[in-house]
């Protein structure tokens, strides 16, 4: 029997065919390859150094390449990636293997590699299915593409497959929400992620709205967007395991969970960000720095020991993103502290205004409290 703790491990590809109007990932549009390469070959640099690490007594049952869009660069990239992990880090025949791709950037090919390099499960940035809305985001790819793209990962033998789709969106409507919702319940995903747009400062998005090119999100929409997503996903058999995302049952990823219940991941790549045994860090999300940088040292850019006051706060605000939400004798047993006693006001108050209900040791976000999330999570910050 397998004893070792878990390990996640992230590996951030940050480039893609061109910037989308509202990203401000640490993302480049730069398609040349060779720039692919020096960048694989840090990567790699930096995933071997791990060997002497202490990561090296857990075992790694979760993979999830993301970016910027790793199906951008060569997929034989990929497989030199994966194959210095599986080399440098125990990783468990089981483990989860994620892969982001863009429905431009697939093709059968590419699919075979990925299968063949041990990547099992695929999480499409769909975002939408309307043309006009892909084009307010300034996706590469049409609706039509990402139809095609789901069916090659079908016909690739992909029986895992998360579908991304976004709302709140300038310019979409509840009805072609309601399309998109519909048509992801047709394509029947093993997994879906809805999330609201956020419009950030300085993307070309934001500065579309301020130039009034494109009308603001309706913030009422905006909710009953969202409680839409909920309410059809779960009457179409998906289980909602967190604020923005669903799966069919059994099938809640094992990757994203271990960020919103604190275990232990590292993060490669440029940006890319880690906890582990209590520690908090992340590489420089400078690509002239990350790729110059002499030795893993060189990559660091911010490095925090938690404190335990940090450790329980991040406790309560990533788990209330759970839809089980948090265990307060749990919460008991982890840092020898009575929940109640630290943050009992706070929480009879949310509790009181409808946004937390309790059942037995069990604290959870209310259907209210899902949609204001960020207001409880304030109270613990
Ligand atoms: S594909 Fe994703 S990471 Fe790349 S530019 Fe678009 S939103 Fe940003």
């Amino acid at each position: 029997m397998n004893t070792k703790k878990k390990l996640g491990l992230y590996i951030h590809i940050p480039y893609c065919v061109r910037k989308c109007s509202y990203c401000d990932f640490v993302s480049f549009g730069i398609d040349e390859p060779a720039m692919h390469e020096a960048y694989v070959n840090k990567l790699i640099y930096e995933i071997s150094h791990k060997r002497d690490h202490p990561s090296n007594d857990y075992s790694v049952n979760s993979i999830y390449i993301g970016g910027g869009t790793p199906s951008a660069v060569a997929p034989g990239l990929i497989t030199e990636i994966l194959d210095a992990v599986y080399v440098n880090f125990s990783c468990e025949a089981s483990a989860e293997i994620t892969i982001e791709v863009n429905p431009g950037t697939i093709n059968s090919e590419s699919l075979r590699i990925y299968r063949s390099s041990g990547i099992n499960r695929v999480s499409m940035g769909a975002q939408s299915f309307d043309n006009a809305t892909l084009r307010t985001l300034g996706r590469i790819h049409s609706a039509k593409e990402a139809y095609e793209a789901y069916g090659k990962l079908r016909k690739a033998g992909f029986d895992n497959v998360n579908i991304d789709l976004m709302f709140g969106i300038p310019g979409q409507t509840r009805g072609s929400w309601e399309k998109d919702i519909e048509t992801a319940i047709r394509l029947s995903p093993e997994h879906i992620s809805y999330y609201s747009l956020g419009i950030e400062e300085g993307t070309p998005l934001a500065c579309a709205l301020e130039r009034g090119e494109v009308e603001p999100p309706d913030q009422i929409d905006d909710r009953l967007m969202y409680r839409q997503a909920c309410a059809e996903f779960e009457r179409a058999g998906y289980v909602q395991y967190e604020i923005s995302n669903c799966a069919k049952p059994g099938l809640a990823s094992v990757h994203n969970l271990k960020y919103w219940s604190m275990d232990d991941y590292l993060g490669f790549g440029v940006a890319a960000h880690s906890y582990f045994e209590g520690y908090r860090f992340s590489n420089t999300s400078d690509l002239p720095s990350y790729l110059g940088s002499i030795g893993t040292g060189g990559m660091l850019g911010h490095t925090q020991k938690n404190s335990r006051s940090d450790d329980m706060q991040e406790y309560i605000w990533l788990g209330l993103r759970r839809i089980t939400g948090i265990d307060t004798g749990d919460f008991k047993a982890k840092f020898g502290a009575d929940f109640w006693e630290l943050y009992g006001d706070e929480t009879k108050t949310l509790i009181g205004r409808g946004l937390l209900e309790q059942e037995n040791e069990q604290l959870r976000l209310t259907k209210l409290g899902l949609d204001l999330a960020n207001v409880v999570f304030r109270e613990y910050v």
